[in-house]
């Protein structure tokens, strides 16, 4: 090891190279202080750089393991003792933004965050937006096909990717760096990068699809007594063209984040569920005026127990904090399982309802709290069964994703495989599904060079 790091140094120079402290002074988990047991890590400067690195490490038979941000929460940047970190912090350039051609390219370490400024800039907006988009990158978030918040207007990462380019396994860099909105020259390349978790490649560069900056914005928290009350409310929502948020709290979650949070308790706690809506548009008057008559008909039909709308940036803010309240689940919660779910829209109420009841049964005592990106079939559920939580992660996790394949549902919606759920995969996706991936990894990276941990 002490002499490929030397060949490494050699490349990446001694700014691109950390060891001792400062590798354990950092965390490959978000929320606990995890740090990689490697001996180095990586951080090249240019795509050439990184080719070259890679290159050393697949001669040498030399596992290796991508960070990003770090914000993961899949255990997909979790490294081993013989495995070296490659992190693309230093590649971190918004390269061009193409206000005509709607588009950005940018170094795959910049964070959404950096994205976004930029875009700002031109009046454009990159429109993936996660709670954690000060810290993610562009690489980890094409690598998950990260989601967020606003995937019911402009879909996941995979719909706002034009092109990249990719390091394999052997150094070999593939540039698909398209930069428009229809090509059809063969097979799209990227499509196979995005969400494979870093398994199949290393993410160097991205072409962004951007869309025009919104210029109003509407969002109301509103109570509600009835699951069938919150599908007719959605229905009603969806009518709405720039309708950019829905986003429900059952009362589990809405209760117990207000409750250790006064700050964020705009609506009485004990409603059954609580929703988050938002529109984004163009036209402000327009828009808040098909925004009001949505809430006023939901509330002439008797939808809506009590509502509150924003009506300035700050409440904005505000209300996002409300839905946006981990930090407070992590700081009274802990320790709990995280689950990032689809289930059928109709059908979650009665999911939830299962998975508490069946968690009640095993465990006895179970706190769980429920909520998430609903239109999109999207719920996040925490589990907390007492201090012996994480030690009986598998049998809570066997529970819970038992349940998820008998709802017919997807074993993750956004978060991804990583190592969490490595073990389930093979329960959630057909058998011949499986061999096919297994077949592409094989041929991209046989050594299993590349997060081999992760997947399968
Ligand atoms: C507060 C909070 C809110 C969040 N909200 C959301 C949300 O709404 N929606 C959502 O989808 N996720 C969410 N996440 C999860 C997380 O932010 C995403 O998974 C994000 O995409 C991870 O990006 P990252 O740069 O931090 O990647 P990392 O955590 O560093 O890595 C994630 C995976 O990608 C691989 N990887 C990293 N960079 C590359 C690269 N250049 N090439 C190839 N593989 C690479 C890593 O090896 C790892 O397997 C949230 C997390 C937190 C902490």
């Amino acid at each position: 090891m002490s002499a490929l790091l030397v060949q490494l140094e050699a490349i990446v120079g001694p700014r691109g190279i950390l060891s001792g402290v400062d590798v354990a002074s950092r965390s490959c988990d978000p929320f606990d202080h995890v740090p990689p047991a490697s001996a180095a890590i990586l951080r090249p400067a240019s795509t050439e750089e990184l080719s070259r690195i890679v290159a050393l490490c697949h001669a040498a038979g030399q596992p290796l393991v991508m960070h990003g941000g770090r914000t993961g929460v899949a255990g997909g940047a979790l490294a081993g003792a013989d495995e070296l970190v490659i992190s693309l912090e230093r590649m971190a350039r918004v390269i061009a933004v193409d206000p005509v051609g709607g588009t950005l390219t940018v170094e795959a370490g910049a964070t959404i965050a950096a994205v976004q400024a930029a875009a700002a800039e031109h009046g454009l907006l990159y429109p993936i937006d996660l709670g954690s988009k000060g810290s993610a990158t562009v690489g980890g978030t094409i690598s998950t096909n990260a989601g967020g918040n606003r995937v019911i207007r402009w879909g996941m990462t995979r719909h706002n990717v034009l092109g990249l380019e990719a390091v394999l396994a052997d150094g070999t860099v593939v540039s698909a760096l398209n930069t428009f909105l229809k090509n059809n020259t063969g097979y799209d390349l990227k499509q196979m990068f995005i969400g494979s978790e870093g398994t199949l490649g290393i993410v160097a560069q991205a072409v962004l699809r951007l869309v025009p900056a919104p210029s109003s914005q509407n969002l109301a928290l509103v109570s509600l007594r009835s699951y069938d009350d919150v599908l007719a409310l959605l229905g009603r929502a969806r009518q709405m063209q720039h309708l950019s948020a829905f986003e429900v709290m059952w009362q589990d979650y809405y209760g117990f984040v207000s409750g250790h949070d006064p700050t964020r308790r705009p609506l009485a706690p004990d409603a059954p569920f609580t929703v988050l809506i938002e529109t984004m548009g163009q036209d402000e008057a327009a828009d808040s005026k098909a925004f009001e008559n949505c809430l006023a008909q939901a509330h002439e039909a008797g939808l809506i127990l009590d509502a509150v709308m924003a009506s300035s940036g700050k409440q904005i803010a505000d209300l996002w904090r409300v839905r946006e309240g981990s930090e407070v689940l992590v700081r009274h919660m802990s320790p709990f399982l995280s689950f990032d779910i689809s289930v059928d829209i109709r059908r979650a109420d009665d999911f939830v309802e299962a998975t508490r009841a069946a968690l009640k049964e095993r465990f006895g005592t179970c706190r769980m709290v429920s909520f998430g990106h609903l239109a999109d079939s999207n719920i996040h559920i925490g589990v907390h069964i007492g201090p012996d939580t994480l030690t009986r992660a598998t049998q809570i996790e066997a529970c819970v994703y038992g349940l998820v394949a008998r709802f017919g549902g997807a074993l993750t919606a956004e978060h991804g495989i990583g190592m969490t759920k490595r073990d389930f995969l093979p329960q959630h996706v057909t058998p011949t599904a499986l061999a096919t991936m297994r077949r592409l990894r094989d041929a991209l990276d046989p050594d299993r060079l590349l997060n081999r941990s992760v997947l399968f």
